[in-house]
């Protein structure tokens, strides 16, 4: 099959997000099965022409190749992408976000055309590529060209839609009749990612479960309803996670490797983490592991609630990332009273992720909501056990085989389940059969991929 990856970012050239690690390792696994793959994404000021070989191709088109022979295009514009930030610089949004993925969305539309390549399958992801399938299904309707394309949406968070004034509709190029219930209209204003559900020909999501969760009105942003609509055409597939980056055998970060067949090296770097963090040396008392967005999303509001409790027990805890200045505030208070039991990283940093993912015995990911998520898989794959609320990627990944589940969002539910699983740290034998479980999971994208084909297998076959 031949495949047109689209997406607003793309790992290793840019990434904000779990989407750029999804459109960056997905081609390199559909490639793998056999199939035909290129890559559309805009040119931004930050992809370095060095670094990634970008050479032009005889259209004149800049590309760079990553796996076997996977050409990634770039869609240039100096207006509107030769700028620092790919949505946003230090003032917030880019106020032409409108403008500057309504470009992208028709330039990969005429790169096609200009390369000459037809694909059977379009793939867009999020609201920042959405316009593809409105374009094909009106704009290009007629064009002989795209006659045969067919497109699938994946959303990688229902959070975020691409809304704009009204006032903006016409720099879309769309006949106003779009404007209403059936299109991008949503109370009143421009809902990109509504425009791409309605006009797409297959819906995904990166779970199972959060496939079916936002068809409800609890997760559903508003658009459970046209989800809700075309709820045939809604499927889920978890992501894979990348085990050449991700793998505690080969891991240059940590201070000693470890596997399931080794797991001493693992008491070695929750040594080193503990001496990071300024903690005592204890091998004995569990140390939990948070790497993340700071923000209610990620559960720090009912962790924020309890964490004064939770600094009670006998437990260490080192949180990394960055996000709302009011958590920022409130551990910043508990690292003042607690100094032995919290130990706080306000900063993005890859490397003490990775010690993180390594050193800790439990990993804490009590999101409200969580499309897929990542830093639970990464965990499993340490032998550190995640600890989660039940949703989403979550609820697919993590049970009470392999990780510590609470099924009520509540502060109450939180610390009782971290009190269960401090408890449960205390037997050595119990701990041993858990952490090799963890071991055992297998999330890598092979599978995924197939289940890929599969759904753009049924796409194609689409009247
Ligand atoms: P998100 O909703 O933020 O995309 P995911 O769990 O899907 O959440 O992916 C987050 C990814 O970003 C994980 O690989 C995680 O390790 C990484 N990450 C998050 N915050 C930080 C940070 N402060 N420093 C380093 N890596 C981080």
């Amino acid at each position: 099959m031949k495949i047109l990856l689209a997406a607003s970012e793309v790992v290793p050239f840019a990434k904000t997000g779990g989407l750029a690690d999804v459109a960056g390792a997905l081609p390199l696994a559909l490639e793998e099965l056999g199939e035909e793959v290129i890559i559309a994404m805009p040119k931004y000021k930050a992809i370095s022409e060095d670094k990634f070989r970008i050479q032009k191709s005889k259209e004149g088109v800049p590309f760079s190749v990553i796996g076997k022979n996977i050409k990634v295009y770039f869609i240039e514009s100096d207006k509107y992408f030769n700028r620092d930030g790919l949505y946003q610089d230090k003032t917030g949004d880019h106020k032409d976000n409108l403008e500057r993925f309504s470009f992208f969305s028709e330039g990969v539309l005429n790169l096609l055309k200009r390369i000459n390549f037809t694909p059977d399958i379009i793939h867009v992801h999020d609201w920042q590529s959405a316009l593809i399938p409105v374009y094909l299904k009106t704009v290009y309707k007629n064009d002989a060209f795209f006659k045969s394309v067919k497109t699938v949406l994946t959303i990688h968070n229902l959070g975020y839609q691409g809304l704009f004034p009204k006032e903006e509709f016409p720099k879309l190029g769309l006949d106003w009749s779009l404007f209403n219930i059936e299109g991008l209209e949503f109370f009143g204003k421009i809902n990109i990612l509504k425009g791409g559900l309605e006009f797409c020909d297959i819906i995904n999501t990166v779970s199972p479960t959060y496939s079916r969760e936002i068809q409800t009105k609890e997760f559903g942003f508003g658009l459970e309803g046209v989800l809700n609509k075309r709820k045939e055409c809604v499927f889920g597939i978890l992501n894979g996670l990348d085990y050449s980056i991700w793998d505690p055998a080969t891991d240059k970060f940590i201070v000693k490797n470890f596997s399931i067949n080794s797991i001493d090296g693992k008491s070695k770097d929750k040594e080193d983490l503990q001496k990071l963090c300024k903690f005592p040396l204890k091998p004995d008392v569990p140390l939990f592991g948070i790497v993340s967005r700071l923000a209610e999303q990620k559960g720090f509001d009912i962790l924020s609630d309890g964490i004064d409790s939770i600094c009670k027990m006998d437990l260490q805890l080192v949180i990394l990332g960055t996000g709302d200045l009011k958590y920022h505030l409130i551990l910043e208070n508990m690292v003042k009273k607690y100094p032995k039991v919290i130990s706080l990283h306000l900063k993005f940093d890859d490397q003490l992720a990775h010690k993180i993912y390594a050193g800790s015995d439990i990993f804490l990911m009590p999101s409200k909501y969580e499309p897929c998520g990542l830093g639970q898989l990464i965990s499993l794959r340490y032998g550190t056990i995640p600890l989660v609320f039940k949703t989403g990627g979550l609820a697919d990944t993590v049970d009470k085989n392999n990780g510590f589940v609470f099924a009520r969002y509540a502060k109450e539910d939180l610390i009782k389940t971290i009190k269960a699983s401090v408890a449960a740290y205390k037997n050595k034998q119990g701990w041993l059969s858990l952490m090799n479980t963890a071991f055992e999971c297998d999330f890598s994208w092979e599978e995924s991929a197939r289940k890929y084909v599969q759904l753009y297998t049924s796409a194609a076959r689409k009247p």
